[in-house]
């Protein structure tokens, strides 16, 4: 029974005993690939003319929104499903998300047959929700915002039994999304700059872990400056709540920093940046007229870093991460200024 009962975390979030917030190693990361590549492709890394032009620089996309669900959590999601303890695969997992995280764990739900059951806020992207569905999960739809939803999977865990998944403060996430990072130095070992966008920072610390660390590259993050709290978190060594938390971008949407993926950021990342959400729905837009891309909001925070910091890549050689591409109809006819 004590299983189930949360335990003192470093951060506001709820763990549990299960959950051990020792840093994922490079170790982790390739053991991590021996699951991930049977169960998932390895994603295209591809040189974009276009923003090479812009950016006068050799820009490369790691085209991790070709993955089945869409973004790069999957990689985490099935890593992490495929080593769950016994006692999890039939009591099943509970996660709290905004969309991807969500499909993510649907998805590993589904491949490995363990019962999903994800929370989301009351008005979470339909199409994220739908797929969710797709995939087996069901969806419970609590409270206004993801911190609202996590706080009543939180509870809903320790009173059912249920696995829960954090978004963050999971090394076996981190270590299946790191795969990607070493795809990336398989492809393009001359890599000096990455981006990749930051919500709760799991996919930035993978890079960090493995492309960071590995080579001499900058891995920069990037969030939003209406969500800012894993910048703080990373910038004055705090896992304090950010008063803002007002982004059309849900993927990047937490107010709460995480203690795991916060030392990760704090010990490997090269830079954090914060970008306006008006450069978020312009990435968008000049993701899809410059090279028919279809991406989220949250994704275009790759684009909007590296455009902040034109400066300083430019001659150099830059990977921008296309983290997901779950954008729906509304959303992306508003930004295209579609009446
Ligand atoms: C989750 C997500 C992010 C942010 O990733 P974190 O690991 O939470 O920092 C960025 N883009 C997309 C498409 C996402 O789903």
């Amino acid at each position: 029974m004590a299983r189930y009962e949360a335990v003192d975390s470093p951060d506001e979030t709820t763990i549990f005993p299960y959950h051990d917030l020792t840093p994922p190693t490079v170790r982790d990361v390739y053991e991590a690939r021996q699951v991930v590549s049977r169960h998932l492709p390895r994603t295209p890394l591809v040189r974009s003319d276009a923003l090479s032009a812009q950016l006068d620089a050799d820009v490369y996309l790691k085209r991790e929104e070709t993955l089945p669900t869409g973004a790069f959590k999957v990689r985490g999601g099935v890593n992490l499903v495929s080593q769950l303890d016994e006692e999890f695969t039939e009591a099943g997992l509970i996660a709290a998300s905004t969309g991807n995280h969500g499909q993510s764990i649907a998805y590993a739900g589904k491949q490995f047959g363990v019962p999903v059951h994800i929370a989301v806020p009351e008005d979470a992207n339909p199409d994220k929700v739908a797929a969710m569905e797709r995939y087996g999960a069901t969806v419970h739809r609590r409270g206004d915002t993801f911190d609202d939803a996590r706080e009543w999977a939180e509870r809903w865990a320790a009173e059912e039994g249920y696995r829960y998944v954090h978004s963050a403060n999971e090394p076996a996430l981190i270590a299946g999304i790191g795969t990607a990072g070493l795809e990336v130095l398989e492809d393009l070992p001359e890599v000096e700059y990455l981006f990749s966008p930051i919500g709760g920072g799991s996919s930035a610390a993978a890079y960090a872990m493995t492309v960071g660390a590995m080579t001499d590259a900058d891995v920069i993050g990037v969030q939003s400056a209406n969500a800012p709290a894993m910048h703080r978190a990373w910038a004055e060594d705090t896992l304090e709540p950010s008063d803002t938390m007002d982004t059309f971008a849900e993927g990047l949407a937490t107010s709460v920093p995480f203690a795991l993926t916060a030392r990760m950021l704090r010990e490997h990342l090269a830079d954090f940046l914060l970008v306006e959400d008006e450069a978020l729905r312009e990435g968008v837009i000049s993701m899809f007229e410059d090279e028919h891309i279809i991406m989220e909001g949250a994704c275009a925070a790759s684009l909007a870093g590296a455009r902040k910091l034109a400066d300083e890549i430019a001659g150099s050689t830059v990977v921008l991460q296309v983290s997901g591409r779950n954008i729906d109809r509304e959303t992306f006819l508003e930004l295209l200024d579609v009446e």
